[in-house]
């Protein structure tokens, strides 16, 4: 089984996919959580690149291209050769996390981003992508700000962030399951449980 967590960063994401990997671990099931971008050697080098280095001029389309890549390397080095092992794979982020901040936040065109990413990830896209909401006035109390390059951005483009992914998941509600995240963890866990559990029952 494979699933993802997204959201705007603050959201509690770490705390949450901890949370659900030792619930996971309790019912015998093997857990692996990798994050995106990175996860692979290549993919964290191309992480380094995308966060890290302020110096380097990037396209918005090579920035979506770069994610890609990393992802591509992720499903063949990671995901895939786990789900084929019979475990379960918890993404720190996936494909929607581009859709959002490279296209509804970043300015290219979401049906675009979708159709790169289905030829980066191979085809493998996950069971639930568990969306932690949360207002962005909340999350940005959250963080301490602009600690990489794209968080450096204020308000208005964490609100175009949220509302993104808000979007995305209207138009595809049985994948992506928004939770509100704004209250205590084990609060929120419950609801990450309540949209996980069908799909082992299943
Ligand atoms: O996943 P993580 O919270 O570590 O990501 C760090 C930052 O990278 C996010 O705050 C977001 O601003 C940015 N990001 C992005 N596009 C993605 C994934 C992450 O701009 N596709």
């Amino acid at each position: 089984m494979f699933l993802s967590f997204d959201g705007v960063d603050g959201a509690g994401k770490s705390t949450q996919i901890r949370l659900l990997a030792e619930w996971l671990a309790a019912r015998s099931l093997e857990v692996v959580v990798c994050r995106d971008p990175g996860g692979t050697p290549l993919g964290e080098k191309l992480r380094s690149i995308l966060l890290d280095d302020h110096e380097t001029p990037i396209h918005r389309r090579s920035e979506m291209l770069l994610f890609m890549a990393s992802r591509a390397q992720l499903v063949e080095e990671v995901i895939r050769p786990a789900l084929e092992a019979g475990k379960v794979v918890i993404s720190d982020r996936f494909l929607l996390a581009t859709a959002v901040y490279q296209a509804h936040a970043g300015g290219l065109v979401a049906d675009d981003v979708w159709t790169v990413g289905k030829v980066a990830v191979g085809g493998m896209m996950p069971a639930r992508v568990l969306l932690l909401d949360m207002p962005a006035a909340e999350a940005s109390k959250r963080i301490a700000r602009a600690h990489d390059r794209m968080e450096s951005q204020g308000l208005a483009y964490l609100e175009r962030v949220r509302q993104g992914f808000l979007l995305e998941a209207e138009r595809d509600p049985q994948t992506i399951r928004a939770i509100d995240a704004a209250r205590d963890p084990q609060a929120v866990h419950a609801d990450v449980v309540a949209a996980v559990e069908p799909l082992l029952l299943a």
